[in-house]
């Protein structure tokens, strides 16, 4: 049995109560299944009749101002929120939120940052965001930030999170231009001193994977950008900085600076990150339209509007922010030029002023070589070189690779789609398998790659292993026990692989592009200095040349070779530096 308790939530000058329950205490495999599904629906059936009432009144009222014609600038309608004030009867078992006390020697001043993307580890991840949408408000509460990061609930986030997401209230929200209104929970999750609230919506959230199709994507981070700030109004936590990340959350921005301008979240300045530039969020203007309740003149060209018909969210995020970043310098100049820009370039240079590269770091606590739980050996600096060759062999072992500590294996961990230059390992993959190299792909994705992959290991048995999957585990097995890690991508924002694999001393190849570019310096045999390995043009020939002189240092000068493996693990690759850069941007935009 879920246990409540009634807890007083300020929202503007009224207090009202709202809810708050711990989830329940043990269940059995099955039971837990249920009731993850159940959970946000039973919450909108219990409504009493009272309740609805006030929903659908909120509906009605909606209905009447939303249908009426096109709204002109500065006569919007404003986003509406309709409390529900319905106390809860029982008593509560309720995890408290551990105060975040400024310590002694941490910078001043203070600073509050909500951040609001679609996804962050442990909960959920599906690549890089995920990755920093944990690390860096991490980092930021060590520089004396009180970060709280917003989320949707999707279904698929694991048991053990969802058991113990605390009830912090629900309100109902109108969204679509004529007014329907919609139910949204706000379930939070307190670790490590970061605050993750949970927007919670089973029709909206409780698809399998966060990310399905465009048609039920569009609908779905509409109502979370939007829900996202309306919940801060609602918890009456208003931050001096809204962080925003990549399309899904492209219209909080917009949200903020027109339907929420005369509520309180409007106070806040808006940062807009760029994780990857090619997911945007365009569908055609009626259907973007029609789920953000947005008024007609924001689907002009310099806002929304994307070519004749479509509109395009991230574009609108982008106008709006007061800032933009992007995950590295590189990058940052990249994206404003035709062949990056996925037709935004010109927006872009429109906006240069407002924009700058943060490189991305890793979080070096999950990401070390020393305590990693899943190695077969853990390793530091003065004993890398040996252990690394325990963790090759026991890498061999587990995959079916012929075990032989001086085969050179080349590792590849990546989503299997065109961007990570796949095309280019596939052309030179024949010419790589010399005898004395070994190939671990690890990932998912596009079929020709999947398949192109199985085909490879089908014929090199115990040279090439194609993992087809997502599996943390195995990937932090391959950091370990691989001698290099391919990444050759037609374009890299960021890229965390190559700074993980550094640390682990494992030596990148990687193209020019990009965070790869500032990341990884090439070697030079003149001077001993480099991290890795580069080519710069998108060819086979290069990459394959790359690949050459590794393996040439690697056969015939080991010395060197692992002189660069150390020089890889002493890099810094901690997100300290790039908290430090947004806290300055943060103070910049609210001194
Ligand atoms: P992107 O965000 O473009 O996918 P990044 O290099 O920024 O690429 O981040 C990829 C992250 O996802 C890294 O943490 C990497 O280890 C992880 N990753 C990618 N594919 C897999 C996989 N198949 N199994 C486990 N982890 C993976």
């Amino acid at each position: 049995m879920a246990t409540k308790k009634k807890e007083s939530v300020q929202v503007g000058k009224e207090i009202i109560a709202a809810e708050a329950k711990t989830a329940p205490e043990k269940k059995t495999e099955a039971e837990k299944k249920t009731t993850v599904r159940k959970t946000a629906a039973s919450e909108s059936a219990a409504k009493k009749p009272a309740e609805k009432k006030t929903a659908s009144k909120a509906a009605e009222k909606k209905t009447a101002s939303a249908a009426g014609k096109e709204e002109k600038p500065g006569k919007e309608k404003k986003a509406t929120v309709t409390k529900k004030t319905e106390a809860a009867p029982a008593e509560p078992e309720i995890q408290e939120a551990e105060p975040v006390l400024p310590d002694a020697g941490l910078p001043e001043p203070r600073r509050s940052v909500a951040f609001i993307g679609s996804e962050c580890y442990p909960f959920v991840k599906t690549g890089g965001l995920g990755d920093v949408m944990y690390a860096l408000p991490r980092a930021l509460v060590k520089l004396n930030c009180d970060v709280k990061v917003i989320l949707p609930r999707y279904r698929c986030i694991p048991w053990e999170y969802q058991e113990k997401m605390v009830y912090r209230g629900e309100f109902m929200m109108d969204l679509c231009m004529d007014g329907r209104c919609f139910y949204i929970g706000i379930m939070e999750y307190i670790l490590d001193g970061v605050v993750y609230d949970f927007i919670d919506n089973e029709e909206f959230f409780s698809a399998g994977n966060p990310y399905t199709n465009l048609v039920d994507d569009i609908p779905k981070y509409c109502l979370f950008s939007k829900a996202a700030l309306a919940a801060l109004n609602y918890l009456n936590w208003i931050p001096d900085i809204i962080h925003c990340h990549d399309w899904q959350a492209g219209l909080v921005p917009v949200y903020l600076r027109t339907l929420f301008a005369d509520t309180p979240v409007a106070s806040a300045k808006t940062v807009l990150t760029i994780h990857n530039l090619r997911f945007q969020g365009i569908y055609g203007i009626p259907t973007i339209k029609y789920w953000s309740g947005l008024p007609g003149w924001l689907f002009d060209y310099s806002f929304l509007k994307q070519g004749d018909n479509d509109a395009n969210m991230f574009k609108g995020g982008l106008a709006f922010t007061d800032s933009i970043t992007t995950v590295s310098n590189t990058y940052a100049g990249e994206i404003q030029t035709p062949f990056y820009g996925e037709n935004l370039d010109a927006h872009l240079r429109y906006h240069a002023g407002k924009l700058r590269g943060i490189v991305n770091g890793i979080d070096c606590e999950i990401w070390n070589a020393e305590t990693d739980p899943l190695l077969a050996v853990n390793y530091r600096f003065d004993d890398a070189v040996e252990k690394k060759k325990e963790n090759k062999l026991a890498l061999q072992e587990s995959l079916g690779l012929e075990k032989n500590p001086d085969k050179f294996v080349i590792g590849l961990i990546s989503r299997l789609t065109d961007q990570k230059g796949l095309d280019l390992v596939t052309t030179i993959l024949p010419e790589l398998l010399d005898g004395n190299t070994q190939l671990v792909v690890l990932g998912t994705g596009d079929a020709r790659y999947e398949n192109a992959f199985r085909y490879y290991e089908g014929n090199n048995k115990g040279t090439v292993c194609a993992n087809i999957m997502y599996d943390e585990g195995r990937a932090h097995q391959i950091y370990a026990g691989a001698d290099a890690l391919l990444v050759p991508s037609l374009f890299e924002p960021c890229g965390l692989t190559q700074l993980i694999a550094m640390r682990y001393g494992t030596v990148p190849i990687v193209r020019e592009t990009g965070g790869l570019k500032d990341t990884v310096q090439p070697y030079n045999a003149y001077t001993g200095e480099g991290n890795g390995f580069t080519f710069d043009r998108y060819e086979a020939g290069l990459l394959l040349d790359a690949v050459n002189r590794a393996k040439t240092l690697y056969f015939t000068e080991r010395e060197n070779w692992d002189a660069m493996l150390l020089r890889d693990m002493e890099k810094d690759v901690s997100w300290e530096n790039a908290a430090r850069q947004y806290r300055e941007l943060y103070l910049q935009l609210k001194p």
